[in-house]
């Protein structure tokens, strides 16, 4: 996929600080933290939006989260909490167009989200 920096992460073709791959998935810290755990899980697989998915990406999916819930035990967060995100649109505030899964832990969460 051209000119996607997410896709570019995946393939180690641009630095990022992984924290969890394998062959489905890559987690990375973002680089502009909103928390003090910010970590994106992404699939290797390029897909732009939510509102992509399809009927086949249902086990990806859920390894996503999966893979979200054995970051944040690594990490220290399972009990005391986190919050996952995904932005699906400009209009949601989505700035990368390869489907992201943000983790975000380690400060209190206002509700609703701004
Ligand atoms: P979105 O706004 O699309 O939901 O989230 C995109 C996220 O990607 C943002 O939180 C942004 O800080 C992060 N981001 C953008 N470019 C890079 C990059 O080159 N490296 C990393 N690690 N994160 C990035
Ligand atoms: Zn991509």
């Amino acid at each position: 996929m051209p000119d996607c920096m997410f896709c570019k992460i995946a393939a180690h073709e641009m630095s990022s600080d992984i924290v969890y791959e394998d062959e489905a998935l890559v987690a990375f810290r973002d680089i502009n933290p909103q928390a003090p755990m910010h970590v994106l899980v992404i699939p290797r697989t390029h897909i732009d939006t939510l509102n992509d998915l399809t009927a086949e990406h249902d086990a990806l999916v859920g390894r996503m989260y999966r893979t979200a819930q054995r970051i944040a035990a690594d990490e220290g967060y399972a009990e005391s909490g986190y919050r996952t995100v995904v932005n699906c649109g400009a209009g949601a505030g989505q700035s990368v167009f390869h489907v992201h899964l943000h983790m975000l832990a380690g400060r209190r969460f206002g509700w609703p989200p701004g």
